[in-house]
């Protein structure tokens, strides 16, 4: 199958599928990551320029350890995305041209315009994918593909579970993916979020802020909820949070047991999933 994740900025793809994107490859399914923006926003002490050009090395070291197909639109600068007709023409071509199976995107209710706009473009284009009188350059498709949002933490509407796929088995590709963006992990998110600089260049002390938690230790999901640090506990925190739906997948012993999940929303816009659709990009054996 072919499945496409489009975040607006590289990070989204990496951190909300990341984990997911690694098994598909592996299984033998084909994934596409797009950064509708090209990343030149989010950096302190670097130019945009810097920032951009660093930013797409970053994701050509992503796409060639997960073995997927990295596209970035280079000309449309970090917090600049609208969703006006141009780019809806341009997300329409882009996605008939892919022609995937299951579409990966933000919500509309989210904190950053640049995600609610990829977020309303995927919205815009995906029952124009069907239609051929509109950009009839581009073959239409001839259903929706499936569409899911990624996981976040907004509330209104809540964000609901619809799959829920432990990653404890590739917990470790996911950090490295993570860890490739080093210019987010280590120097922006640090900045952004923590007021740290830059995280020490010591393969240490970085290995311990990407995690964040001790992965010798066994937490409860309270305990890992009261950690406010580490990249790796943000997929502890999504398990812990879908702890019910876990349980309802892997059964009480193995559920209630996943350390680390990625969280996606089925969309009412797209294409509605087969069992063996289901069965196929999140079935039990993945
Ligand atoms: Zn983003």
């Amino acid at each position: 199958m072919k499945i496409l994740s489009i975040g607006a900025h590289q990070d989204d793809n990496e951190f909300r599928v990341g984990g997911m994107a690694y098994k598909w490859i592996q299984a033998g399914h084909e994934v596409r990551f797009l950064s509708m923006c090209n990343g030149n926003g989010g950096h302190h002490f670097m130019t945009p320029e810097e920032t951009s050009a660093r930013r797409a090395r970053e994701s050509a070291a992503v796409a060639e350890f997960a073995g997927l197909h990295y596209d970035i639109w280079s000309d449309v600068d970090d917090c600049t995305l609208m969703a006006d007709l141009e780019l809806r023409y341009r997300t329409i071509r882009y996605i008939r041209d892919f022609a995937p199976d299951l579409l990966i995107c933000h919500r509309t209710n989210d904190y950053h315009a640049d995600h609610r706009a990829s977020a309303q473009l995927v919205q815009d284009a995906s029952y124009i994918l069907t239609v051929p009188h509109t950009c009839p350059d581009t073959p239409h498709m001839e259903q929706m593909p499936v569409i899911m949002y990624n996981e976040d933490r907004f509330k209104y509407p809540p964000f609901e579970g619809s799959f829920v796929m432990s990653i404890d088995d590739v917990i470790e590709e996911k950090l490295h993916m993570a860890h490739l963006n080093e210019s987010q992990i280590y120097e922006w998110l640090a900045y952004n979020g923590h007021g740290i600089y830059t995280v020490e260049n010591d393969e240490k002390v970085r290995r311990e802020w990407l995690l964040g938690m001790d992965l010798n230790k066994e937490y409860t999901d309270d305990e890992i909820n009261a950690l406010t640090n580490g990249y790796a506990v943000r997929f502890a925190k999504t398990a812990a949070r879908f702890r019910n739906e876990l349980i309802a997948k892997y059964g009480e012993e193995a559920g209630s047991k996943v350390r680390f999940a990625e969280a996606f929303m089925l969309s009412e816009y797209g294409e509605q999933p087969s069992e063996e659709f289901i069965k196929t990009l999140f079935g039990d054996d993945l």
